[in-house]
């Protein structure tokens, strides 16, 4: 197994030219493996500015659409690759619940970013309601195995999962590094039904209200490959300390 840890910033609809380059400035020493992703219109001056550094740049989105065209506000996986961009978030819970994006259309993302060689972080994750009635992971293979259908499991070959159960995100409740890593062995065993070794090469990350107090007892765990960080990833001396965890 040579999986180490991985670290994304999800800086969601936070920043400016100015903040975004001092939070830069701050993080640019880290020597784990580091992706961040800023609000697209960001993603040029971002990626300018690690040139010359190990850290990478994501979208927080990508179009479903496979040909460019009549799409306002829209940003395809062509594009992304056009300016370098080798990580693109998609089906994060925000995206589910606030735009309405089902299973399918997460896919269809999958499928694009894959045509264009871009690298999916595909987010996965239950509400608190399917936790409470046990469907936890009814919720998580059905989301999965939809990229899968879509795409072929191949595609995972190139891919990140992230587990972000919904109650966890931006609310300060963390899953237990135990219960977390349940889920994450569920992931890489589903995977594995398919492909054993995209399974153990699979990087299965962690999100919901990661802090530098909790970091490292998810790092600890042996399915646990590192963390999907909103809110902590946006304060320079919080994020730097996650990142010392790893
Ligand atoms: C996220 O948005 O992916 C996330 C995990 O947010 P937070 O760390 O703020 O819970």
């Amino acid at each position: 197994m040579s999986r180490r840890i991985l670290i994304a910033a999800n800086w969601k609809m936070n920043g400016s030219f100015a903040v975004n380059t001092s939070l830069l400035q701050a993080i640019n020493g880290i020597q784990i493996p580091l992706i961040i992703a800023p609000p697209s219109l960001y993603i040029a001056s971002v990626r300018q500015q690690l040139v010359g550094t190990t850290l990478k740049v994501a979208a927080q989105n990508v179009a479903a659409e496979a040909q460019q065209g009549a799409y306002t506000g829209e940003v395809s996986a062509k594009m992304l690759a056009d300016a370098g961009v080798s990580y693109a978030i998609i089906g994060h819970s925000e995206r589910r619940q606030y735009y309405g994006e089902t299973d399918a259309l997460v896919a269809q993302k999958c499928q694009r970013l894959h045509e264009f060689g871009l690298t999916p972080i595909i987010c996965v994750g239950e509400s608190l309601a399917e936790r409470e009635a046990g469907l936890v992971q009814t919720v998580v293979e059905r989301q999965l195995t939809a990229i899968i259908d879509q795409c072929g499991i191949y595609a995972l070959a190139q891919a990140v999962v992230a587990y972000e159960p919904v109650w966890a995100i931006g609310t300060g409740k963390t899953a237990t590094p135990a219960d977390a890593q349940a889920v994450h062995q569920f992931l890489r065993e589903l995977v594995a039904k398919y492909d054993k070794n995209i399974a153990e090469n699979l990087y299965i990350l962690y999100g919901g209200s990661v802090k530098a107090d909790n970091a490292a007892s998810l790092f600890a765990m042996p399915d646990i490959d590192g963390a999907l960080v909103g809110g902590a990833s946006l304060v320079a001396k919080d994020f730097l300390a996650i990142c010392h965890a790893a």
